[in-house]
C-alpha cells in the first residue's frame, strides 16, 4: 500500500543536512528505505546544499549562480542514497541498530495489558529517546499533546487519530502544536518506531499510555 504519511519538509531537510538528533535520524532513515519520494526528495536537498556550501567558497559571486543551477539541473537525477532493500519487515537500517531481523525476536519488555516496548540504545552524549512499541489491537491511547518534535514510525499493523490512518511506512511528524488520541488498529494492533527529541517527554506519554490500565 501506498505511503500517505511523510517526514515534514523541515525534518527532511535537517536529515539531509545531517543536523538532526540521533534518535530522529532513526526513524527518518529507517523511512527513506521504505519511500523512494522521501529518499529521492533527501537526495535532492543533499545536491542544493552542496551547491550552496560551494557558494561560501572565495568565488566570485556572480559565478556562484550557474554553478547552483547546474546542480538544481542534476538534482532530477540524484544519485541513489544509501537505501537498501529491507529483507522483511524491520527496514533494513533498524535491523542494522538492533542486529535482528524478525519482531518475534525482539526481548519486548510488558508496559501494560496490551502494550510492549524495546529500547534502543544512543550513542553515548546523545540526547533522545528511540524505542519500539508494540501495542495489541483496540488500544486507545488517552489525548495527550508533545513537547519538542517527535517521529514515528509505523512498521506493523495501523493505528488512527484525528489526522487520518498510518499504516507500514508512514510517519508521523509531531510538535508541540498537536495533540491527538491514536487507537490501534482493531485487528492487528501495530508496531511503530518512536523517536522524542526529549527524554522526559516520552516518559508523560507512557504515563498517559498507562493511565487506562491504573485503576485495574
Ligand atoms: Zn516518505
Amino acid at each position: 500500500m501506498a505511503i500517505m504519511h511523510h517526514p515534514d519538509v523541515a525534518t527532511l531537510m535537517s536529515c539531509s543536512a545531517g543536523s538532526q538528533p540521533e534518535a530522529l535520524a532513526a526513524v527518518v532513515s529507517s523511512h527513506l528505505s521504505m519511500c523512494p519520494a522521501c529518499a529521492r526528495e533527501v537526495g535532492r536537498m543533499s545536491l542544493i546544499g552542496a551547491a550552496l556550501f560551494e557558494t561560501i567558497a572565495p568565488v566570485e559571486v556572480a559565478s556562484t549562480a550557474p554553478i547552483v543551477e547546474a546542480r538544481a539541473g542534476e538534482a532530477d537525477n540524484p544519485p541513489p542514497p544509501d537505501v537498501r532493500p529491507s529483507g522483511g519487515a524491520i527496514p533494513y537500517p533498524l535491523q542494522k541498530r538492533l542486529g535482528l531481523t524478525s519482531f518475534d525476536d525482539i526481548p519486548w519488555r510488558r508496559l501494560a495489558p496490551g502494550v510492549w516496548d524495546h529500547r534502543l540504545p544512543l550513542t553515548e552524549g546523545a540526547t533522545g529517546d528511540l524505542r519500539l512499541l508494540k501495542v495489541a489491537p483496540g488500544v486507545k491511547v488517552p489525548e495527550h499533546g508533545h513537547e519538542g518534535e517527535e517521529l514515528t514510525l509505523l512498521l506493523d499493523g495501523s493505528y488512527s487519530d484525528a489526522t487520518g490512518i498510518y499504516r507500514t511506512g508512514d510517519v508521523s511528524d509531531l510538535d508541540n502544536t498537536t495533540e491527538h488520541a491514536p487507537v490501534s488498529d482493531p485487528d492487528r494492533g501495530c508496531i511503530c518506531l518512536v523517536a522524542s527529541e526529549k527524554r522526559a517527554r516520552y516518559k508523560g506519554l507512557l504515563a498517559r499510555l498507562l493511565q487506562p490500565f491504573t485503576g485495574l
